[in-house]
């Protein structure tokens, strides 16, 4: 089994409309590109900021520029015209996770994954409104990085942490922590296992400045050796991209002695074979 989870219709901009991307032509696309990799469970995670419903929960200005689609018609539109498995990319908003679980609440996901790209207003991987270059150290906002994504795993609104390192992506570009970077990864893992959510393997990271995917290696190794389910994803934003770097993937899954991941349906996960 492979999966391809966390996948957008669309790239990150407003011109990529619904009326554009969220047609049985371009979810064909995608089906067609994955099974070329030989990946047989597909699902989407639009970013929920691009729904209008998303302002409910937080408005942030980067928000209310995106904020322009209606999300039970992205909804509908997956469930009834594409035969992919229906999920969302929610952002983990600190205090608002009562108007996210109203946002999540009654819609029939297959899988809800759970992203840290904000710190306060501050964001970890766009260059406006970024938190880096306003002198913080690369110890506080590592710190504030892995404690908050420790805070979206006990929220409980997650089936999936997406891109758990994040906080890295910039590379060498942005100030790194010195020495061993296990300080900042445990009370994350902690988390991850006491809420009992999957994490995200996500080949993406090879695509970014830090050319390493999430989670690090020493981080893959704790989540799995706390036990918790590993799910596979490219996040992809174009049909390309699906299953992007998969072999290397799988390469890093035996390495760390996992032989399954994680499927969702409806939002209940079981384990599958992987390859
Ligand atoms: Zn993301
Ligand atoms: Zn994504």
């Amino acid at each position: 089994m492979l999966t391809d989870y966390h996948v957008h219709l669309r790239p990150d901009e407003r011109a990529a409309t619904p009326e554009r991307y969220f047609t049985p032509g371009n979810a064909e696309r995608y089906r067609e590109t994955a099974a070329e990799s030989g990946i047989a469970e597909l699902g989407v995670a639009e970013h929920v900021y691009r729904f209008t419903a998303a302002l409910d929960v937080w408005e942030h200005p980067f928000w209310r520029e995106y904020a322009r689609d209606d999300l039970d018609a992205y909804c509908g539109f997956v469930r009834e015209q594409t035969d992919l498995r229906l999920g969302i990319e929610a952002d983990f908003v600190p205090g608002r996770e009562d108007r996210m679980a109203n946002l999540l609440e009654g819609r029939d996901w297959d899988f809800v994954v759970g992203s840290v790209h904000f710190l306060r207003d501050r964001s970890l991987d766009t260059e406006e409104y970024s938190v880096w270059g306003a002198g913080e150290s690369a110890e506080k906002v590592w710190r504030r990085y892995f404690e908050t994504v420790a805070e979206a795993a006990r929220s409980g609104l997650y089936d999936v942490i997406a891109h758990p390192d994040l906080v890295k992506v910039w590379g060498r570009a942005t100030p790194l922590p010195d020495g061993d970077l296990r300080r900042y990864y445990e009370p994350a893992v902690e988390a991850f296992a006491d809420a009992g959510v999957a994490v995200e393997l996500s080949t993406a990271g090879w695509r970014k400045p830090v050319g390493e995917q999430y989670p690090s290696l020493a981080l893959l190794e704790m989540v799995v050796d706390a036990g918790c389910p590993i799910a596979l994803s490219s996040d992809a934003h174009v049909p390309e991209h699906l299953g992007f770097e998969y072999e290397r993937a799988l390469e890093l899954l035996e390495r760390v002695g996992v032989g399954e991941i994680a499927v969702f349906e409806r939002r209940a996960r079981r384990l599958e074979p992987v390859g």
